[in-house]
């Protein structure tokens, strides 16, 4: 290629204004995208350092006046440099352009002046303090009680006043009247330079089980004898992982590294993050969706610089710039959140893993889960990561008791209500009792797929083993490849006539609740409640401080809340999701249902969990309701190879938008018989077929399939359609249809 693009300027901003350069002869073979350079800038020609963003043979201006790269930078590992080469692996790996690449790795967000950082504290002695909470309990003040509690609980503590407002749900105006009345001190950072010490001192570490020592041991070992692994640590709640994080964080940070910890932005509650706020005081900092792009940027400021060794936030949190990450920790890796729905569609973990090997001295990459993913523990298992498991819950407190609830036996005994026989039974009691109980729907994955509720029949694609989803004008569609049936008034297996899509949703089961029992007082917490900013942090605390005895939900309810006095749990159509048509439906499931099973009983109060479903002897409902992880992997992953899904293979999926439905076709199948010519060895190619919505906004979408054992195969595959899409372009054509990829898909499409 004669021409580079490059960028000076390397801001969020201004990537995507790159100045053209002729690159010298003596350099061609040597330059690549994310290489850095050395040009001549400006009006004075000052040579400054840029990156390259994009090779080209065609000039965008007069030829004689583009000037020459003047030299290759020399191999420097400034964060800029880190940056640039980890964009570069997205963009091979993931398919995108350079600046859709440097966008999702650069801090957005403009510089402003630092904030202070604000804490709460008591003003008042304990005992007057107590006085003053039993005060607030009898006059029903809850958000009074929450902070004053979470003070006398800890006392001496000062409490991050953004932790206060926002997890704890305390508002401004209260902590303003409680300082104006003298019972609390609102604080900011200058008066405190360095209380770390103090910090760490006064919550030293607990000290390990010998499960979580030997991790610790084991990891801190590898570290000093230079060796940078990846890490998976198998455990079920409250067995002690974050308690491990910690200790490991402990023991880098003394090193002079940093560290990055992922966890779900859903679970970033706040008993979570005092934790880590104990731990290591100052040195931590959060990054999460409520925080503003300027103080953003000013989190990103404070780790570039050095104020802060240990950064909490979800996805994005990865790209913070330290200057030497010694520790990447994901928890609760099989979340699907880590994966970007938007291009680059990367995974975080497996971007964690690149980010250890380019950052200076490489890094060492801790995943945890109560349930992992099938890929993260298929390398576990071939020894590519090395697996560790906690077996025991360290909180005391029982596992619930587990029973699944056959619908349709239910149905057959003429019980049309949504709740079984035995839920009703548990509920009356948990309700008499003045015991909490949640139920909970799975509604993931509800895109019309069709069963029999009569014998508990799904109709499944006979190519793709996924289920087929109803679509408009009575036709049954795969999501994969395109087959089509029409929709059957009787079922095929039984000759029932009760063949219908499945649509309760949370409004229903509310009211059913209240059909029931009048008395009962029930939250509801799904994306129409909290739609509003803090309402869903409000649904929880107030759930959380007894006053409702139901929760009902959908996924959002099972994730990261401790609720001790919840003795119940009951789910709802559990097999729901197993119908998602897509591979990773019974993963999903099981997932899932462990994780609500998991709400029972995490009190002193021992509980009953009850699955609802129509197929009670589908592995994900038998293996979740005994607790077994390991049967479900190995029935899964016997699944996954015998249809060489991901990640036994790996998969491709190139997204195609277009306002014109038979323009979007067309190309489609233009892109698999150019895939295809590619000849590459073991390909499968599947598809063209609509997306599982085939059409939003008037958009229409669709998708074709690649599968390759082979990763790199995909890459070269990703490549031949990009170059293709992009000659199209440069032609003129193609203005109203996008192509993406998505690689070994987590979200359907
Ligand atoms: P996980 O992250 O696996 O859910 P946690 O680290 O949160 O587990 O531990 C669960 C509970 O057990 C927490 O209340 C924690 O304080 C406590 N815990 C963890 N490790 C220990 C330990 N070594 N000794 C005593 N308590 C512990
Ligand atoms: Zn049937
Ligand atoms: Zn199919």
């Amino acid at each position: 290629m004669e021409y580079a693009n490059v960028i000076v300027d390397i801001s969020h901003e201004k990537v995507d204004r790159p100045f053209q350069y002729r690159i010298p002869e003596s350099m061609r073979d040597k330059i690549d995208i994310g290489s850095p350079v050395t040009i001549p800038f400006g009006r004075g020609n000052n040579i400054r350092k840029g990156y390259v963003v994009g090779l080209t043979d065609e000039a965008q201006w007069d030829k004689d006046k583009i000037k020459e790269i003047a030299s290759l930078a020399d191999d420097t590992v400034s964060a800029e440099d880190l940056s640039m080469k980890l964009a570069a692996w997205m963009k091979r790996h993931y398919g995108s352009t350079m600046i859709a690449a440097l966008r999702t790795v650069l801090p957005a967000g403009k510089k402003q002046n630092r904030q202070v950082h604000k804490y709460v504290s008591l003003r008042i002695s304990e005992r007057d303090a107590r006085e003053y909470y039993y005060e607030c309990v009898r006059k029903k003040q809850t958000a009074r009680e929450r902070i004053l509690k979470e003070l006398l609980d800890n006392p001496g503590d000062r409490i991050p006043y953004e932790l206060v407002t926002g997890k704890l749900n305390v508002t401004s105006a209260t902590l303003k009247s409680l300082s104006d009345k003298g019972i609390i001190k609102i604080e900011s950072e200058e008066y405190f330079r360095n209380p770390v010490a103090a910090t760490t001192e006064r919550y030293g570490r607990k000290t390990l089980s010998p499960e979580q020592q030997t991790i610790v041991d084991s990891v801190v070992r590898d570290y000093d004898e230079g060796k940078r692994e990846t890490y998976l640590i198998h455990g079920i709640t409250g067995s002690g992982k974050t308690e491990v994080y910690i200790a490991l964080i402990d023991e880098i940070v003394k090193k002079g590294k940093q560290a990055i910890v992922l966890i779900p932005e859903i679970a970033l509650t706040y008993q979570t993050l005092m934790r880590f706020y104990r731990h290591f005081g100052d040195r931590v900092s959060v990054m999460n969706s409520t925080l503003s792009p300027g103080e953003k940027f000013d989190q990103m400021e404070r780790a570039r610089t050095g104020d802060i060794d240990i950064i909490i936030g979800p996805r994005s949190a990865l790209f913070t710039p330290f200057p030497n990450t010694g520790i990447i920790i994901i928890d609760e890796e099989h979340e699907t959140t880590y994966k970007s729905e938007t291009m680059p569609k990367y995974h975080a973990r497996e971007t964690a893993i690149e980010l250890a090997r380019l950052v200076p001295d490489g890094a060492c990459v801790v995943l945890g889960s109560a349930t992992p993913s099938l890929e993260a523990y298929y390398k576990a298992s071939s020894g590519e990561y090395k697996l560790f498991e906690l077996t025991q819950r360290l909180t005391g407190g029982t596992l619930p008791t587990v029973e699944v609830a056959d619908l349709r036996e239910e149905l057959r005994k003429g019980n049309r209500s949504i709740f079984s026989m035995r839920l009703q039974e548990l509920l009356e009691d948990r309700l008499n009792k003045g015991e909490q109980s949640m139920l909970f729907i799975n509604r993931r994955g509800l895109a019309g797929f069709v069963s029999c509720r009569s014998c508990g029949h799904v109709f499944k694609c006979p190519h793709c083993d996924v289920s087929l989803s109803e679509h408009r004008g009575g036709r049954l569609v795969c999501h994969y490849c395109g087959y089509e049936e029409p929709v059957k008034k009787i079922c095929p297996k039984c000759g029932s006539k009760f063949v219908s899509s499945f649509r309760a949703g949370t409004q229903q089961i509310e009211d059913e609740v209240k059909k029931f029992w009048p008395n009962a007082r029930v939250l509801r917490m799904d994306a129409d409640t909290t739609r509003t900013k803090g309402s869903y942090e409000k649904i929880l605390s107030s759930f959380a401080n007894k006053e409702a005895d139901v929760l009902v939900g959908t996924q959002m309810i099972v994730k990261g809340h401790d609720f001790p006095n919840v003795t119940l749990v009951g789910i709802l159509a559990a097999d729901m999701s197993l119908y998602a048509s897509d591979y990773r439906a019974s993963e999903r499931t099981f997932q899932l249902l462990t994780q609500a099973a998991g709400r029972a009983g995490r009190g002193e109060l021992a509980g009953n969990v009850v699955i609802q479903s129509y197929q009670p002897d589908h592995y994900s409902i038998l293996t979740a309701a005994k607790q077994d992880y390991k049967k479900f992997y190995e029935e899964e992953i016997a699944y996954r190879d015998i249809l060489r899904y991901p990640p036994i293979s790996h998969m491709m999926s190139v997204q195609i938008q277009s306002k014109d439905e038979n323009e979007g076709m067309e190309l489609s199948n233009r892109l698999r018989a150019l895939m295809e010519q590619q000849k590459l060895p073991g390909a499968v190619f599947i598809g063209p077929a609509l997306a599982a919505i085939g059409r939003i906004n008037d958009i229409y979408r669709m998708a074709v399939y690649v599968k390759v054992d082979d990763y790199d195969g995909l890459i070269l595959l990703k490549d031949v359609v990009e170059k293709y899409i992009d000659d199209l372009r440069k032609e003129g054509g193609l203005k109203t249809v996008s192509v993406q990829f998505d690689f070994d898909p987590v979200h359907g499409f």
